[in-house]
């Protein structure tokens, strides 16, 4: 279902998804392989790509359409369009290459559902175990890594889910690799695959009339996998599929996987194929392997933080979840954590130097001793010589709103220090605020946005679930643990709303951030997560603008009565409209029209995952 989602043909009625090639040459020629007449489908050696077969001389002709780097699609060597849709929209006008004119499509016949690849079935399955496994999460973490991380770990689950396979054996030798394959029954075509070196490549070990025959399978330059002279494949599941439904080249189909040793029942089937209901196979164990010297995917380790980049051995970017700030630190059950919060000055160490400052003090780095070793965090600090009883006070209140969040997009608070000044111990971003990031760091990219203003909508949403107001909501607010790990912070402002009230009324008009703020909250005082989400429009303004200031040169009553006037701030110039309509979308000036952030995240979410295929 939801994996059905990011296709961007599935709704092209002469879509048939995941069919071989004889299958749609079946079709066509079943609707009578007209001239002209065509069909799509998903290609089953490159991810995300499709293939067109098209009727021509009572033949059927077969174009790959790969999905380029940018994003777009093309037949290899051809023009580019921005979906499969647009191809063969400009195909059934110009031939450019292909044999004749798109004429007619053939269409799915009633109740024919565009068929899904045993991977899409399991995606969903494999991508939750893999993050279960690989950063031990669970609950709600699991689920927010799952929802903000979704294009990035289907890419990984894609090029690894070969080792959730029955079928691979890992890092074995040779000899190892005919030992198991005879033992046991010796069908023709029993096989597994084994790694060859680092550098990913790999053999194929197929039986046929009793000896094993051993395939290299080698990576080119693009990375594609092939046995020597044979079709290119994205990865070894889709290699697998290919050769168990012809041999293409080999003596003989794939037939069964040789079943690990030791793990004879566990397998799911002994079928080259992941069961079409869903089921998970069993992930490896490297606990009672009885190969040593099989070393097995780091990934599969129970691990707290997740793999090094050492360990990943290959480029791909931290994800918040490699971070040390994702999780709370007390969801180790080891750590107890403090009653009303107080922390031991002794367990805290502060660096010199400063990551920001405000008339209230301070923010320095610092270090906090846990059971897992030393926390960095940030320390905000009072002026001491500044008696006015009122900064303590708000102090004391952002704590208390803290300590009642708990979510990956949010700075957490460790705790509250009474010593030489007062202290308000945070989790550490190290990047800073996102508007002074973004003005010093113009080469991050729209999708890179995308998804950092997706997180803090994420954030938001909790926020918004747990009836707390931040009325601060602004991009220099947002701090980065990393470039792709956004966190909401500066909860001074900030308000819990009772069970009984859906806003919270200021008695008076305070030190305001204006322009940030809906109009209800100037004309009323009345601040709700509705005001919030208006904030949030002008905090996707400030991101989309690399940092600029918003309404730049305008007083606070000026923009005030721009908005009453019915206007808004002008699309930034490397907005996509989609964005800037959302953006327009958060700022309907009638509350109740407006969006909540229910509705926000997932409307990012959705271009989020649709700009990331
Ligand atoms: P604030 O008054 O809370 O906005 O903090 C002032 C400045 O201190 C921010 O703009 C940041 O540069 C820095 N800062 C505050 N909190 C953190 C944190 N948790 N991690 C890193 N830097 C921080």
């Amino acid at each position: 279902m939801a994996s059905n989602t990011a296709n961007p043909a599935n709704h092209l009625p002469y879509f048939f998804g995941n069919i071989t090639r004889e299958d749609a040459e079946e079709y066509l020629m079943q609707g009578g392989a007209s001239d002209g007449l065509y069909l799509l489908r998903q290609s089953r050696n490159y991810l995300g790509g499709f293939a067109l077969s098209l009727a021509h001389g009572r033949k059927v002709h077969h174009y790959t359409i790969e999905r380029e780097l940018s994003g777009s699609y093309a037949i290899a060597g051809g023009k580019s369009h921005a979906s499969p849709a647009e191809l063969v929209k400009y195909h059934s006008e110009e031939a450019d290459g292909l044999i004749c004119l798109l004429r007619k499509p053939f269409n799915r016949p009633p109740g024919i559902e565009p068929k899904t690849g045993p991977f899409e079935d399991l995606k969903e399955n494999l991508i939750r175990e893999y993050v279960k496994q690989t950063w031990n999460l669970q609950g709600h973490a699991l689920e927010q890594a799952i929802i903000s991380q979704k294009p990035q770990l289907e890419k990984l689950i894609a090029t690894t889910a070969h080792e959730k396979m029955p079928w691979f054996h890992g890092r074995i030798s040779r000899e190892e690799s005919e030992h198991r394959i005879l033992v046991g029954s010796r069908n023709n075509g029993k096989f597994l695959i084994r790694e060859r070196d680092r550098n990913g490549s790999y053999a194929l070990c197929l039986l046929n009339d009793g000896k094993v025959l051993h395939y290299r399978i080698d990576r080119d330059k693009t990375g594609k996998l092939s046995i020597p002279d044979g079709k290119r494949f994205d990865t070894l599941w889709q290699l697998v599929e290919h050769y168990s439904y012809k041999p293409d080249g080999l003596l003989r189909v794939l037939t069964t996987p040789c079943p690990q040793l030791g793990s004879e029942s566990d397998n799911f089937g002994f079928n080259a194929h992941p069961s079409p209901s869903g089921t998970l196979p069993k992930l490896q164990s490297t606990i009672g392997h009885p190969l040593e010297e099989a070393p097995f995917n780091p990934y599969v380790l129970q691990r707290k933080r997740g793999p090094t980049e050492e360990e990943r051995g290959d480029q791909r970017e931290a994800l918040p979840m490699d971070t040390e700030v994702y999780e709370s630190p007390y969801a180790d059950p080891d750590e107890i954590k403090p009653k009303n919060v107080t922390l031991d000055r002794k367990l805290l160490t502060l660096e010199e130097g400063e990551l920001g400052s405000g008339n209230f003090g301070t923010v320095k780095k610092g270090f906090y001793r846990m059971k897992k070793g030393a926390k960095p965090v940030a320390v905000k600090i009072l002026k001491n010589e500044s008696n006015d009883p009122a900064i303590k006070d708000e102090l004391l209140r952002e704590a208390n709103v803290m300590q009642q969040l708990d979510n990956p997009y949010i700075v957490r608070m460790i705790g509250i220090c009474e010593a030489e000044a007062w202290m308000l111990v945070m989790e550490m971003a190290e990047l800073g605020p996102l508007n002074r990031f973004l003005q010093k760091n113009r080469h991050v990219t729209e999708k890179n946005i995308t998804e950092l203003v997706h997180q803090v909508s994420m954030g938001m949403k909790y926020l918004e679930e747990n009836n707390f107001v931040h009325r601060d909501l602004a991009a220099r607010n947002v701090l980065l643990v990393t470039q792709h790990y956004a966190k909401i912070s500066d909860f001074g402002l900030s308000k819990a709303l009772s069970a009984d009230e859906n806003y919270y009324k200021a008695q008076s008009h305070g030190k305001w951030p204006v322009k940030w703020y809906a109009p209800e909250c100037m004309n009323f005082y009345k601040f709700s997560s509705k005001s919030d989400v208006w904030s949030f429009g002008v905090l996707m303004w400030e991101a989309f603008s690399y940092g600029q200031k918003p309404y730049k040169g305008m007083k606070g009553g000026e923009v005030a009565q721009m908005i009453e006037r019915g206007e808004r701030m002008e699309r930034p110039e490397v907005c996509p409209t989609e964005v800037y309509s959302l953006m327009k979308l958060c700022w309907t000036y009638n509350v109740d029209d407006r969006p909540g952030f229910v509705a926000v995240e997932l409307r990012l979410r959705n271009y989020y995952y649709d700009i990331s295929h």
